[in-house]
C-alpha cells in the first residue's frame, strides 16, 4: 500500500437531492483551511457528459469556468469562493470523461486481452484521478453528486469505497449530507430517512465517520436526535453535525465549527489541529445578516428566469459587492423576452442599474439591446457581463451607426455585424469544450473608468464565448464615443467597453464574476454597486 501524505474527505449525500452537499463539503474545508492546512476539492459527476459545458443551465446550474478552461458544475463556484483559492480541471470530473478515456485507452489496445470491467478497471481510473487531485495537499475533499441509491453514481460509491485499500484508512474519512423532515402535525422532526439512507450507504460498505443533518427550520435541543441518530447509524454523537437552514450560506462554516465537527475531523485524521481564523468569514456573515441597509433595486435582464443556479455566481458577485458597500441587494428579474421598445421604460425605470448576465441562442437578445440602449440613454448603471457586453455594442452601433447594426449570433447573414465569430472559432464543428475558455489578460486603457475601479493596468480574468467585437467597426464606434478600456496585450481582441459621459457604463467580454470572492468581491461588481449608491 503506497503511503499517503494527503488526508481524503468523501462526502455523499441520502434522502433526496439539492440539500446542499456542494455548501457543506464546502463548509468543512473552510474551516480546515482557516486552520492553516492546505485543502483542495473535487466535484464527482454522475452525468455520461465529458463536461458541464453542453448541459442546459435551466435544468443544470451554470456552468463554472476554471482559470484554466475547465467547463464544470456549479459546485466549484461554491469551492472557490469558501476556500478562496483557483482550482483547475483536475477538481471537476463527470462520468462521459472516465468513460470517453478508458474507452479510449482500450480501442489503443492497453488492455489487450483482458475484458476491461467496471471493477477494478473503471474504479481504479477513478482512483488515480482522485489521488492525482489530491497530490500536494493536506487535504483531499471529494464530493460524489447525487444520492447514494443512484444507479448512475455506484462507480463512484465503489471507487471511493475502495480507497482506503489504496490509501490507508487512516487517511479517509466518509461524511454524509442527510435531511431530517420536520411533520407538522405532530410537531416533531423524524430521523428514520436519514437511518435508512445510512443503512444504504452501508449496504455499499461505507460506514459514515460524520452525519451532517439538514433541515427547513431549527431543532433547537438536538441532545435527543442526536443520540438517537448516533445509535441508529452508529455515527458517534461528536460527529454529527445539524444545519438547519441558514440565513446566508457563509454561516455554514461557522455553524460547523460552534459545533465542533472540524475538531472532530482533525482529531480522526490525525491531522495538527490549530485554533481556526475564521475572522474574514465573520466579517461577511456580519454584513449579509445586517438588516436595515439601504435598499438598492438591481434589474438583471435575463432569459431563464427565477433561478438563481443558473447566474449563480453573478448573484454571489452582486452580493458580495453590496455587503461590501453595506448596502441590500434587490434583484428584480426582468424577462428579456418581453422588453420592447414601447415598455422599456416603465420596466426599467424604477431600477437603479441594471446587470445584463452571459447567455447562448436567440431568446431574449432583442430585449437585451433595448435595455442596454435604455441604460446608455437614461444613465442607468450598466455592468455588461460576455453577451452583455455584445449586446450593448450593439446597442451602441444601432444608436450611431447603423440601425441594422446585429451579432452574427443572431443573424448569420447580418449586413452590419459589430459581434462575429472569432477567427480560431469559424473551422470548429465540435461543441465541446472548443469555445475561447479559461484565463486571458487584457490591457486596461490609461484614464478609463475600468482602470480606475480595476486599480491595475491589466487583469486577467476568465473567459467563455465564440463571439467577440468585430474590429472593422472599431474607429467608426470609437469615433461615436465608444471608449475601448480593455483589450487583449496586442490589442486585437475588444475586451472591455465603456462610456465616457455616463456614470457607470462598462461591459466586459469576460465572466468577473467568477473571480468575486464573499470576502474579496470583484472591483467591477464593485463599482457598479457604489454607482449605484449615488
Ligand atoms: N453567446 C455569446 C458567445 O458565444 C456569449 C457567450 C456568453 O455570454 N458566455 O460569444
Amino acid at each position: 500500500m503506497a503511503v499517503s501524505k494527503t488526508k481524503y474527505i468523501f462526502v455523499t449525500g441520502g434522502v433526496l437531492s439539492g440539500l446542499g452537499k456542494g455548501i457543506t463539503a464546502a463548509s468543512l474545508a473552510n474551516t480546515l483551511k482557516a486552520r492553516g492546512l492546505s485543502v483542495n476539492i473535487q466535484k464527482c459527476d454522475v452525468y455520461l457528459n465529458v463536461d458541464a459545458g453542453t448541459l442546459n443551465p435551466a435544468e443544470h446550474g451554470e456552468c463554472y469556468v476554471t482559470s484554466d478552461g475547465a467547463e464544470t458544475d456549479l459546485d466549484l463556484g461554491h469551492y472557490e469562493r469558501f476556500l478562496d483559492i483557483e482550482l483547475t480541471r483536475t477538481s471537476s470530473l463527470m462520468s462521459g470523461r472516465v468513460f470517453l478515456e478508458l474507452i479510449q485507452a482500450e480501442r489503443e489496445g492497453k488492455f489487450l486481452g483482458k475484458s476491461v470491467q467496471f471493477i477494478p478497471h473503471l474504479t481504479s481510473a477513478i482512483a488515480d484521478k482522485i489521488i492525482e487531485a489530491g497530490k500536494g495537499f493536506d487535504v483531499h475533499f471529494v464530493e460524489i453528486g447525487g444520492t447514494v441509491g443512484d444507479i448512475e453514481a455506484n462507480h463512484f460509491i465503489e471507487a471511493i469505497r475502495e480507497m482506503p485499500n489504496i490509501v490507508g484508512s487512516e487517511n479517509c474519512l466518509y461524511m454524509h449530507l442527510v435531511y431530517m423532515p420536520h411533520i407538522q402535525t405532530s410537531k416533531e422532526f423524524k430521523t428514520k430517512p436519514a437511518q435508512n439512507s445510512v443503512r444504504e450507504l452501508r449496504s455499499y460498505g461505507i460506514s459514515p465517520d460524520v452525519l451532517a443533518v439538514r433541515s427547513d427550520s431549527d431543532p433547537g435541543d438536538t441532545k435527543a436526535l442526536g443520540d438517537k441518530l448516533s445509535i441508529f447509524t452508529g455515527v458517534p454523537v461528536a460527529g454529527i453535525a445539524f444545519l438547519p437552514n441558514a440565513a446566508t450560506v457563509y454561516e455554514v462554516p461557522l455553524s460547523l465549527e460552534d459545533q465542533n465537527i472540524s475538531d472532530y475531523v482533525v482529531d480522526k485524521l490525525g491531522l495538527k489541529n490549530k485554533k481556526p481564523d475564521h475572522k474574514a468569514f465573520r466579517q461577511v456573515v456580519a454584513s449579509a445578516t445586517d438588516i436595515g441597509r439601504k435598499k438598492v433595486k438591481i434589474g438583471v435582464v435575463a432569459k431563464y428566469l427565477d433561478n438563481e443556479d443558473t447566474y449563480m455566481s453573478v448573484f454571489e458577485a452582486l452580493k458580495a459587492a453590496a455587503w461590501n458597500a453595506k448596502v441590500d441587494p434587490e434583484i428584480h428579474w426582468i424577462d428579456a423576452e418581453k422588453i420592447t421598445k414601447k415598455n422599456v421604460a416603465s420596466k426599467l425605470k424604477k431600477l437603479d442599474g441594471i446587470l445584463v448576465p452571459g447567455g447562448f441562442g436567440l431568446r431574449g437578445l432583442e430585449g437585451k439591446i433595448i435595455a442596454a440602449r435604455y441604460a446608455m440613454d437614461a444613465k442607468m448603471p450598466y455592468l455588461g457581463l460576455c453577451l452583455g457586453m455584445q449586446m450593448a455594442v450593439v446597442a451602441f452601433a444601432r444608436k450611431h451607426l447603423d440601425q441594422e447594426a446585429t451579432s452574427l449570433e443572431m443573424d448569420e447573414q447580418a449586413d452590419v455585424p459589430v459581434i462575429h465569430l472569432m477567427e480560431d472559432q469559424r473551422t470548429i464543428s465540435s461543441k465541446g469544450g472548443t469555445m475561447r475558455l479559461g484565463d486571458y489578460e487584457c490591457v486596461l486603457k490609461k484614464g478609463s473608468l475600468a482602470r480606475k475601479v480595476y486599480a491595475a493596468d491589466s487583469v486577467l480574468e476568465r473567459h467563455r464565448h465564440r463571439y467577440e467585437f468585430n474590429n472593422d467597426y472599431r474607429e467608426a464606434l470609437e469615433e461615436k464615443g465608444l471608449v475601448i478600456s480593455g483589450t487583449s496585450p496586442d490589442g486585437e481582441l475588444v475586451e472591455i467597453i465603456e462610456l465616457a459621459d455616463h456614470p457607470y457604463f462598462i461591459a466586459t467580454q469576460a465572466h468577473p464574476e467568477l473571480k468575486s470572492r464573499p470576502t474579496r468581491p470583484h472591483p467591477l461588481f464593485s463599482g457598479f454597486v457604489k454607482s449605484l449608491k449615488n
